[in-house]
């Protein structure tokens, strides 16, 4: 493909207007937004609102005034039909890993069965807290197998079958409404963690019969580093649930200081303590960056900007015999993100940094890219697979520049 063939299919994309919704660094192509979303032009501003008229001038009054404190079911019912959740199943609270351990927690505490099963390689934090209450509960065993044998491990002894939908690093996503059927009719309940796919191609969590589900709100849903995450629960399963992180913010009276806990009907007893508005406010300006944008389009946008990489890479590094692509070639079977492997991958990684493209490096050996299909262009894409193939040729990553291992991310 040439330069100019990749500007034409920008120059047909129904979503190329969206990227003046963000504020992107000049000289830089982001391609780690699957990571940390980029900035939303409407953030600053929105903060700079919620600080000095909300908090500066309203003070406490902006918990009614300003609807403070109906802003975790305002903001989730913004993201709900971008999950297929309906709105009053959907709550922001908290960071991913803690929505975990309260659904896990609930998953568990709701029948006698022991059993977490999960997979492998499922994201460490998602493992960890698994571990948590292995450790807090006695009898609650974690079983991990890897992907292809998950569906065979689903027996009666299964609480809950907790994956993550996108595989965070070969980008592979897992057939959700067959799982949710082998879980359901073993009598387990489902969680699944979004935060790979929310923001990134329609996610229909009703449709395919999900229970539970977490998902985060910095990736690609642009709600700045650290913003609060979100949790769903199906409504079949309000009154049955329980958090086992109860807190004042859940109950059914929080101003009656009842020194019993009563938790209040539907999807707030996921609620613990104060919500940080500062962060939901960041959070709203994120969503708001999909106003008006059909997740469909965003779905296809997202396979022709991946598609059109993968296709480059390979045209100009076919010399690089030892670079893999690492995802699945099929554009159905994987989330937003292509990884191409690669023995040298972290300095090669480095060394497109150095030449202003951003993507991460996973261990032992991943590259990872992510499209962000709101604000990443064709143009970028072809222009980030160009650069990888100079580096290739150039051997420009062998270099104790470029090999010396010391970034964080
Ligand atoms: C990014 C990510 C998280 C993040 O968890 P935090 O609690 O926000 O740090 C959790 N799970 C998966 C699968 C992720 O990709």
């Amino acid at each position: 493909m040439t330069l100019d063939e990749a500007r034409a299919l920008d120059a047909a994309d129904p979503l190329a207007h969206c990227r003046d919704r963000f504020l992107l660094p000049s000289g830089k192509i982001y391609l780690d937004g699957n990571s940390l979303g980029a900035l939303p032009a409407a953030t600053a501003a929105r903060l700079g609102e919620t600080i000095e008229r909300e908090w500066g001038e309203s003070l406490i009054e902006s918990w009614n005034k300003h609807d403070w404190i109906g802003a975790p079911e305002r903001v989730a019912a913004k993201l709900a039909p971008m999950v297929g959740a309906a709105a009053d199943e959907l709550l922001i609270a908290d960071s991913t890993s803690i929505n975990l351990f309260k659904l896990l927690g609930a998953a568990l505490m709701s029948g006698d069965r022991r059993v977490i099963l999960s997979e492998e390689g499922n994201f460490p934090t998602d493992l960890y807290v698994a571990q948590g209450l292995e450790a807090l509960v006695p009898g609650v065993t974690l079983k991990t197998v890897p992907a292809d044998q998950i569906e065979a491990a689903i027996d009666q002894s299964v609480a809950v079958l907790l994956l993550t939908q996108v595989d965070y690093r070969s980008g592979r996503k897992h057939a959700m409404s067959a799982l949710n059927a082998a879980a359901r009719d073993a009598g387990a309940l489902t969680l699944w963690d979004l935060s790979h796919s929310a923001g990134a191609f329609p996610v229909d969590l009703t449709g395919n019969g999900c229970d539970l589900a977490v998902g985060c709100g910095y990736k690609y849903l642009n709600g700045g580093p650290g913003a609060p995450a979100f949790l769903f629960v199906a409504r079949h399963l309000h009154d049955r649930l329980h958090s086992p992180l109860p807190g004042w913010m859940g109950h059914a009276d929080p101003f009656a200081f009842d020194p019993i806990y009563r938790p209040i009907g539907g999807i707030g007893r996921f609620r613990t303590g104060t919500p940080s508005i500062l962060a939901i406010a960041a959070l709203e300006a994120g969503l708001a960056t999909f106003d008006g944008i059909a997740m469909s389009d965003l779905e296809a946008k997202s396979r022709s900007l991946s598609q059109l990489f993968i296709g480059e890479v390979e045209a100009r590094c076919g010399g690089a015999a030892q670079l893999k692509l690492a995802s699945p070639r099929d554009p159905s079977a994987r989330g937003s993100h292509v990884v191409f492997a690669h023995p040298e991958g972290y300095a090669v990684m480095q060394a497109l940094i150095a030449d202003g493209v951003i993507g991460d490096f996973r261990a032992p050996d991943l590259m990872r890219f992510g499209f962000a299909p709101l604000y990443n262009s064709h143009e970028e894409a072809w222009r980030a697979a160009q650069a990888l193939g100079e580096i290739f040729e150039s051997r420009k990553w062998d270099s104790p520049r470029f090999t010396k291992r010391e970034r964080v991310t």
